[in-house]
């Protein structure tokens, strides 16, 4: 085997392991018919952007939003869901940016969250130790056709529909824990619909904690740098319709403002 045939077949090795695999390719000489998009979002202050490996969202992360979805909101373990990379809409601070209203529904639901981005990774992350694999956090949307999740939950199939499609995860800029000055624990979150403000928690009312969940996901999948957990809603979620702008607020982290086009 000529040497670079057998350095393009543990290039593809490595992708399927899912190991660094966007920057190991870029580097190497492989011909692709056409080109796919890499996902990037801004980091505040740095020339560099994070790669976005997986997005993933936990579900019924807070007792009140657990109850407005009709279920119990007991400590049973968390759920996780995946959104495709590049869903990823990114919103600059101090600019509305247009939004368009998804296809398929009649109910397009907002919920505002704390995201946590990873800058390493691993399988069974104790608790303890969870918070030394964030690089930073942003503030982010989980759009969501809530009829279509509804209907598709009714009769026990994937929900999928409901919440992975194009433009379903808008997103601040990164902000890195150091540019913090530490870890969000019990800052307050907002989001108004034209001036109203609609939900309104503070962050220590989440059932899971960032550190739980990075490590109860870390039992499911391996993490690995540039994987995003969208860390689930407080409650009061509900419905936009075209024209209506929506602003997000975190304390410490710049507004989030989307416009339905
Ligand atoms: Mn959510």
């Amino acid at each position: 085997m000529d040497h670079k045939k057998r350095q393009s077949l543990q290039l593809g090795v490595t992708g399927l392991a899912g190991l660094a695999m966007t920057s190991e390719v870029q580097a190497a000489p492989i011909k692709t018919p056409f080109t796919v998009a890499s996902t990037y979002i801004p980091i505040v202050n740095s020339k560099e952007v994070f790669p976005v490996r997986r997005v993933y969202c936990i579900g019924r992360n807070y007792a009140a939003h657990a109850r407005e979805m009709g279920s119990d909101p007991s400590r049973e373990p968390p759920f996780f869901f995946q959104k495709p990379t590049d869903a990823i809409q990114y919103i600059a601070p101090k600019t509305i940016v247009d939004h368009p209203y998804p296809s398929l529904t009649k109910n397009y639901h907002y919920e505002v969250e704390l995201v946590v981005a990873l800058k390493s990774g691993g399988k069974d992350i104790p608790i303890e130790k969870a918070l030394n694999h964030v690089y930073g956090y942003a503030l982010g949307l989980d759009m969501t056709r809530r009829d279509l999740q509804r209907f598709m939950g009714d009769q026990k199939k994937p929900w999928e529909i409901g919440k992975s499609f194009d433009r379903s995860a808008p997103i601040g800029p990164i902000h890195t824990v150091q540019q913090l000055g530490g870890h969000f624990t019990k800052e307050n979150i907002s989001l108004s619909v034209n001036g109203q403000i609609k939900q309104n928690a503070t962050l220590s009312h989440m059932i899971w904690s960032v550190a739980e969940q990075i490590s109860k996901l870390s039992e499911a999948n391996e993490l690995f740098p540039g994987d995003l957990i969208y860390s689930g809603t407080p409650e009061n979620v509900g419905p936009v319709v075209k024209g209506d702008l929506i602003v997000c607020q975190l304390d410490r982290l710049p507004d989030l403002s989307i416009r339905i086009i």
